[in-house]
């Protein structure tokens, strides 16, 4: 854990962002329950996370498979109810470990990668519950499906893998007004027929509430901000 954050620090943060979700439910006029807190824990070391976990805190999202390789299989023994989130890009060549020790995928985004987890379903017979990212930016940067790609997607994970989408995500652009991405994505899942939206971070989640989040993704809010680097 970082110096200059506490255990003690890590079990407010987590209640500052809940008062803050119910607020921003209640001003929305939805139902906080409705409402998951994915905790990024990524380059926060297993201390951290503990913090979290013995404040009663037990989903957390990492974006990097050997990262969680490294940290979660000690902490998943010891706490038997901790769900784990992919929030990075999946190589295809990482399937087998990610869905090994993932709950959920949110960066579904390719046939390449529907096949090798299709694949690794009928090898394993497991499989994380899949969310499909959206790069509602249109960034050349960025993973995920262009939006007019999207829906068709949907529909070959349906009809051509039976793999069951729950909803989507989306990272907006850094520079952009996150809440027209939030619309998009919003509108983009209801034409699916997808009810889950993971869509929010510390710094614009009560705007993803607004347009209907059901998971937010918070990492700097809880833990403090990360160190300098590749995160
Ligand atoms: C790091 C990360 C977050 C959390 O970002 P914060 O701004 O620290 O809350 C959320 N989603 C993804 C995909 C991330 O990589």
């Amino acid at each position: 854990m970082q110096p200059s954050i506490t255990a003690t620090d890590i079990a407010a943060n987590i209640a500052r962002i809940r008062a803050r979700m119910a607020r921003a439910a209640a001003e929305a006029g939805r139902n906080p329950s409705a409402i998951s807190l994915i905790a990024i824990s990524k380059t926060q070391a297993p201390a951290a996370i503990e913090a979290a976990c013995a404040a009663g805190h037990l989903v957390f999202g990492e974006n990097r498979v050997q990262e969680a390789q490294l940290k979660f299989p000690a902490l998943k023994a010891s706490h038997p109810g901790l769900e784990l989130h992919l929030v990075g890009p999946l190589q295809s060549n990482k399937v087998r470990d990610a869905v090994a020790l993932f709950d959920v995928v949110h960066t579904l985004d390719r046939e390449s990668l529907a096949v090798a987890l299709v694949r690794e379903r009928e090898r394993a017979g497991r499989c994380p519950r899949l969310f499909v990212q959206v790069n509602t930016g249109e960034e050349a940067q960025k993973a995920g499906l262009s939006p007019r790609d999207t829906l068709p997607f949907i529909d070959r994970c349906r009809a051509e893998w039976n793999l069951q989408v729950e909803g989507l995500m989306c990272i907006p652009p850094v520079d952009d007004m996150p809440a027209p991405h939030f619309a998009l994505l919003s509108k983009l899942a209801r034409t699916a027929g997808l009810r889950e939206l993971s869509m929010g971070m510390s710094g614009d989640f009560e705007a993803a509430i607004a347009l209907g989040a059901t998971f937010i993704r918070v990492g700097s809010a809880i833990f403090g901000e990360r160190p300098a680097g590749p995160a």
